[in-house]
């Protein structure tokens, strides 16, 4: 029977290899056909100020709700969009809706809330980028201030400091760039050197470790230093304890998102969570 084994296990690599192609198909076939069937949508997270304990604004984060596959991450087709080129007529519709929401958010009395939207590098790419962002903000009719333009340190950033003038012209324009997923790509330092942006998000792996590794104490302490003397702001990503929080309060971190304040939701539930929303407690 061992000689039987390779071939046994080269028969399940090529069968769960044909799986992964079909199930990309699939997956891709559907994806074309989910924005047009209104299966995308919007949930929304919010973000706390740490001076004052108010929430700030919300990130709105893509969510697919597929009839066949049900609730579908976007870790899960971020990446097939943007190789299908589909990220392109998603994207613009993320922001339509997003300045959508936010208008109504500002109608309904929240006037100073603030909107982040996740950009593709592969959107930052196309030659009318900016003008076709800016088109939908204008149109939206909100102040271009409170739109922020999240920007992941990723594979393209050669491509990204080469493209770095349209995060300018946008920035000319009234809207915020924010580095997301700040220290998890190489030389991230490089481009907060070079790169045209407001505010760093720090990752979510590094908030994780504020409890657990001694050495990331210092670490996330200095991250926030260097970042205010470049004249820079922090977020703090994925904070899900009292203990991150009071950690990164003190080291004057900006602000914080995660689920110690709450899990992304459907709009629905954004007025009912801003009006019973209560400044944490554990601040300081
Ligand atoms: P991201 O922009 O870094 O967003 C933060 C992710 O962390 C979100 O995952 C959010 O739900 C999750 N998160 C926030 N707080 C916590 C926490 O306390 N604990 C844990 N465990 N997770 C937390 P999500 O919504 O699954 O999005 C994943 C990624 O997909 C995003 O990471 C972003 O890179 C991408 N993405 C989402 N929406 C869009 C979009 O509209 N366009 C593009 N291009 N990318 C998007
Ligand atoms: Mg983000
Ligand atoms: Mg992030
Ligand atoms: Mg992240």
């Amino acid at each position: 029977r061992a000689k039987g084994q390779p071939d046994n296990r080269i028969a399940f690599f090529e069968q769960s290899m044909a799986d992964e192609a079909y199930r990309k198909l699939v997956l891709e076939e559907d994806l074309r056909h989910a924005l047009n069937n209104g299966e995308l949508l919007l949930y929304y997270q919010p973000i706390v100020d740490c001076s004052n304990g108010r929430v700030s604004g919300f990130e709105a984060l893509l969510r697919w709700n597929s009839p066949q596959l049900g609730m579908v991450s976007p870790l899960q087709f971020i990446r097939l969009a943007e190789e299908t080129g589909l990220i392109i007529p998603i994207g613009l519709w993320v922001l339509q809706q997003g300045c959508a929401f936010l208008a109504r958010l500002h109608r309904a009395g929240y006037a100073d809330m603030l909107l982040s939207v996740n950009v593709s590098i592969i959107q930052l790419l196309q030659s009318d980028f900016v003008e076709s962002m800016w088109a939908v903000v204008r149109d939206a009719g909100i102040p271009p201030e409170h739109i922020a333009f999240e920007i992941t340190e990723g594979l393209l950033m050669e491509t990204f400091e080469a493209n770095s003038e349209k995060l300018r012209l946008l920035r000319q324009r009234g809207m915020k760039i924010h580095l997301d997923d700040f220290g998890t790509g190489y030389s991230s330092l490089k481009y907060l050197q070079n790169l045209p942006v407001d505010l760093v998000k720090i990752d979510k792996s590094f908030i994780d470790e504020l409890e657990g590794n001694a050495q990331t104490v210092p670490l996330v302490d200095s991250i926030i230093a260097l970042v205010h003397r470049l004249g820079l702001q922090t977020v703090a990503e994925g904070v899900e304890t009292g203990l991150q929080h009071s950690r990164l309060a003190c080291f004057g971190c900006d602000r914080i998102q995660g689920y110690l304040i709450s899990k992304p939701m459907p709009e629905e539930q954004v007025l009912p969570f801003l009006k019973a929303y209560k400044p944490r407690q554990d601040n300081k």
